[in-house]
């Protein structure tokens, strides 16, 4: 099967977005064995976007487009697909429904516009939207595939996953199998590069990365008639990778970074507290987004000011002054006043600059200083670390967690 990928929208063609949503689509659609042969792109606009879509038709089994199934005027992808097949538009009351209780919630009114998002084409495959309003939709016409996806990424993404993979599957005769493997304290690229040699070198199984927030995916795709032989293309790249990249592999289950550390925690009965100042909860948070973990979390303080780590955490005053509140010397203090008051097993503390201003020369912005004390000793973990506020709170969280899964 070959495809096109057509992506709709003026910003695009102006520069002010990044056309992400090609790039996520032809990796996971090379990773199931489907060619893409073209990337196009159209703004907003009826007749150009007639005119390209008739084109594509006729040059590919399947096309996905992107964007323009919102509900404003110059959303028009679904009118003008429906219109080149010569289908009419009907109400897909599911979806009705959806929308009017969505207004109903936030006590507005239902414009004709909204309205107008519960209108697919005549004899289309509704695929569910979880994070908007706007459903995608597959069409089936005469041996091709059409299947349009809404522009924002997130939605995007998950009704591909959710509905696009299965279907695209179910359509194959041979079996597709993936396995993801996770990987914490690697970048993307480094990953890359390390992997070069199989992610270029192979079509199956096909390797591809994605990272998300300090952690990196990588999918490992392979098709053949059965499970066995699937097994059998996967396993030898997959122990070769593990033999160049082991320390960095959290997971072979495509599970999240917080529910390995979580399965660690209650699995080995042991218990957490944590200290946290420039993350202001953020690792808190990713843990308690794991159901069970309160057999393991203890509690979690936000201690930002000098004064709290003092009063709440016991951390000396001398200490705070002479060293400073992002220092090795505090942050062992606040794990060590942290498990003097828990006791528990494990007592993580974190202290850092997240900026965008208060670096000075001898410590810049991401500079943080992760401590964790028990029974056995206390161990500081110094990052330096890149990038805008919230990717410094976020990646120091993620890599407390890789500090305590290991
Ligand atoms: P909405 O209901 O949000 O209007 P839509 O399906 O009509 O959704 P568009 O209006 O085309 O989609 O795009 C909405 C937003 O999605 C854009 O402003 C942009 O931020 C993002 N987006 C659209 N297309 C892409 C793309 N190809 N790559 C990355 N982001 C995109
Ligand atoms: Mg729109």
């Amino acid at each position: 099967m070959n495809c096109t990928i057509l992506t709709v929208g003026t910003e695009l063609l102006m520069g002010q977005i990044v056309n992400t949503n090609a790039a996520f689509l032809s990796k996971e659609l090379n990773g199931l064995g489907i060619n893409v042969l073209y990337h196009l792109t159209v703004g907003d606009n009826n007749d150009r976007l007639e005119k390209m879509f008739k084109n594509v038709l006729e040059i590919s089994d399947l096309i996905i487009t992107t964007g323009g199934l919102g509900p404003t005027q110059d959303d028009l992808t679904k009118e003008t697909i429906s219109k080149s097949l010569g289908r009419e538009l009907v109400m897909h009351k599911p979806t009705y429904e959806k929308i009017l209780s969505f207004f109903e919630r936030i006590n507005k009114e239902m414009s004709i516009n909204n309205e107008k998002q519960a209108f697919v084409p005549e004899g289309s495959i509704i695929l569910d939207n979880n994070n908007g309003t706007a459903p995608g939709f597959i069409i089936e016409e005469n041996e091709k595939i059409i299947i349009s996806l809404p522009g924002p990424p997130n939605e995007m993404k998950g009704i591909f996953l959710n509905s696009v993979m299965p279907y695209l599957l179910s359509k194959s005769e041979l079996k597709i199998k993936s396995k993801v493997l996770k990987f914490v304290g690697v970048g993307e690229s480094k990953l890359e590069t390390l992997l070069e040699d199989l992610i270029t070198g192979q079509s199956n199984p096909t390797l591809a990365t994605y990272a998300k927030s300090g952690e990196v995916s990588l999918r490992i795709s392979a098709k053949a008639q059965t499970d066995e032989e699937i097994e059998a293309l996967i396993n030898p790249i997959c122990e070769e990778i593990e033999k160049r990249l082991r320390e960095y592999i959290y997971s072979y289950d495509n599970e999240s970074l917080e529910k390995v550390v979580a399965d660690m925690l209650i699995g080995n009965n042991y218990s957490i507290s944590l200290a946290e100042s420039c993350t202001g909860g953020l690792l808190a948070s990713k843990l308690t987004s794991i159901p069970g973990i309160s057999n393991a979390l203890d509690r979690s303080i936000v201690t930002y000011s000098n004064r709290a780590k003092h009063e709440e955490l016991g951390v000396d005053k001398e200490i705070l002054k002479k060293f400073g509140a992002v220092s090795e010397e505090t942050a062992a203090a606040m794990a060590e006043g942290l498990r003097a008051i828990t006791n528990s097993d494990i007592c993580l503390s974190i202290t850092g600059i997240a900026g965008p201003s208060g670096g000075t020369p001898e410590k810049p912005v991401g500079l943080v200083y992760i401590a964790i004390a028990t029974n056995k000793n206390t161990i500081i973990k110094k990052l330096n670390l890149n990038g805008d506020r919230n990717k410094i709170r976020n990646y120091t969280a993620v890599q407390a967690l890789n500090l305590i899964r290991k």
